[in-house]
């Protein structure tokens, strides 16, 4: 026997605080099975996917809601040796194939809701491929061509399975990020990874004091879907403290709200659209959220909605990561807002968790200074960032320009080590060859009674290369637009802001353009005041 021990996705699995036989997993149909059972169901899918030749070196892609069952999937399939493809279901049909071509899948898991999309597409699948059902309750039918459906294929396996010893860097976990160009491309992380996220962040959230961070008494429910960054890498968090867990399924806000208040939620982690949509709701207002912890990544957060979030009582704070970094990198101090009201606490993008380490850099790597103005990109290095895209050399390349990961994110750092972003490069507004931070912009405009969303993009201009526009979903009242300008203009005389961020335009719409994980699309955005479609 090997005395080195290899990292592994079981050993989260049987984490001693994991083995927690009679804690529950609850799913938004209100159906709650204990760890007990949900062990036997990771052994049942294991011993299925291997009777069908599923087992090392296959790659099984999911596409479902956020269900106890793909949690299942989290566990089981990389514990076989498989990796797991979690298919992003809001991409276009077009790149679901390319996505399913490209990472050679041999089996997919489908729910019924997503027939639709694969089924027509079943045709140019490159390869031999297995597929499976997962209902919701009885099925009407299995498909032509399915092996069967998951829970009756389960209930034919036996509880007990014999996982395979695996080295530590067996790939786990796979999926694509859109970027703004080109082909989806696809991140992948190995076992060491994501256990010493897992453990990472265990410690890190672990340890803040009080009711702060994420705690054995917590019950968790995401509120991102399992296919962004494998659910930002929390239901393997959860499952190693034995937290109760809450599946939501389809998101909808009246059922999310009512899960929260139903089964006790504690803490959840989302997009700042889907927050916004949550307290946005009718039956906010009559449900109880005090104490709710929400980590909001993948945009910025925003004054204006951290302050509506605390006033449902919400202890929110911002946390940052993307696609390619597991995705934990930063989080804001959740030991200091305890203490304070300052919104700029629970907004910043933070600190590094344990194990990451951060620099923000001038084009030849050099680190600008350290005085919470200058700015320069954002590098990282951790044990768990992606090691290059699949099949991608020369991305990969890039992306490690240096030896450090290269985020596109611009941002700077305040003497305590504190990042803020301040824009993402694709995103940045240059006028006059100068920078205008968007997110600064965003959020001024966010703290204004009557604006429900907005965002700053630059549009092409003769004289100045580019000018900041706002485009906003904002009430129908010419004083939200004053009330925005008055805001910009008293940060330029503070010297916050440089005149030249003065937006030309402030443009109000009806609704703002999403991304597949429900982001502001601002690529989509400056197309549209590009064609007129938004003047
Ligand atoms: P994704 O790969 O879809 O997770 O997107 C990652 C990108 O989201 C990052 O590179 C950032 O541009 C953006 N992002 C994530 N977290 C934050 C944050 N806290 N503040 C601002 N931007 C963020």
């Amino acid at each position: 026997m090997d005395p080195r021990f290899d990292l592994n996705i079981r050993q989260i699995l049987h984490a001693p605080a994991g083995r927690n036989p009679d804690q529950v997993i609850v799913d938004g149909s209100g159906q709650a099975r204990t760890y007990r059972i949900f062990h036997e169901r990771i052994a049942r899918l294991a011993a299925l996917l291997v009777g069908q030749g599923l087992g090392e070196g296959k790659t099984i892609a999911v596409m479902d809601w956020d269900t106890s069952r793909y949690l299942e999937c989290f566990f089981a399939i990389p514990m076989v040796g498989a990796t797991l493809h979690t298919v992003n279901i809001r991409l276009a049909p077009e790149q679901i194939i390319f996505t399913i071509n490209h990472a050679e899948d041999d089996a997919i898991l489908c729910h019924e809701d997503f027939l639709p999309i694969l089924l027509p597409l079943l045709s140019r699948v490159e390869r031999p491929v297995k597929l499976i059902l997962l209902a919701e309750g009885k099925p009407a039918a299995v498909p032509e061509g399915f092996i069967g459906e998951y829970e009756t294929l389960l209930a034919e396996q036996p509880v007990a399975f014999d996982f395979p010893a695996l080295p530590e860097e067996t790939r786990a976990t796979l999926f694509y990020t859109t970027g703004t160009t080109g082909d989806p491309k696809g991140v992948s992380y190995t076992h060491r990874q994501l256990v010493l996220h897992t453990l990472a962040l265990a410690a890190d959230l672990g340890t803040v004091p009080g009711k702060g961070g994420l705690k054995r008494d917590d019950v968790y429910m995401p509120i991102t879907p399992l296919f962004h960054v494998h659910g930002w890498g929390f239901p393997y968090i959860a499952t190693f403290l034995g937290l109760k867990q809450v599946y939501p399924g389809r998101y909808d806000p009246a059922r999310l709200l009512a899960l929260i208040r139903d089964h006790g939620v504690t803490f959840s982690h989302c997009v700042p659209t889907i927050l916004a949509m949550v307290i946005g709701a009718p039956e906010a207002a009559a449900t109880d959220l005090t104490g709710w912890k929400v980590l909001i990544g993948g945009s910025a957060l925003s004054e204006g909605l951290a302050g509506q979030a605390r006033a449902h009582g919400i202890d929110v704070h911002a946390a940052y990561g993307m696609s390619e970094t597991c995705p934990f990198v930063t989080h804001a101090d959740m030991v200091a807002s305890q203490t304070s009201d300052d919104l700029t606490l629970r907004t910043a993008t933070g600190r590094p968790s344990p194990l990451v380490e951060v620099r923000v850099v001038d084009p030849d790597m050099a680190d600008v200074p350290k005085d919470g103005a200058t700015t320069g990109e954002i590098v990282a290095r951790a044990p768990w960032l992606t090691q290059g895209y699949l099949k991608n050399v020369s991305a990969s390349a890039d992306l490690w320009q240096g030896g450090w990961l290269h985020t596109g994110d611009v941002g700077h750092l305040s003497p305590d080590g504190t990042l803020r972003i301040t824009d993402r490069l694709k995103d940045v507004i240059k006028s006059g060859g100068e920078w205008v931070s968007s997110l600064t912009l965003e959020n001024l405009a966010s703290t204004v009674p009557g604006l429900i969303e907005v965002a700053a993009v630059g549009v092409p201009d003769s004289r100045w290369g580019e000018r900041p526009v706002l485009v906003a979903v904002m009430e129908p009242s010419d004083s939200v637009g004053t009330a925005i300008r008055q805001k910009i203009s008293a940060a330029i005389e503070r010297g916050e802001l440089p005149k030249w961020a003065n937006p030309d335009r402030i443009c109000r719409v009806a609704a703002l353009p999403r991304t597949s994980v429900g982001k502001i699309d601002k690529k989509r955005i400056r197309q549209m005041l590009e064609s007129g479609e938004i003047a």
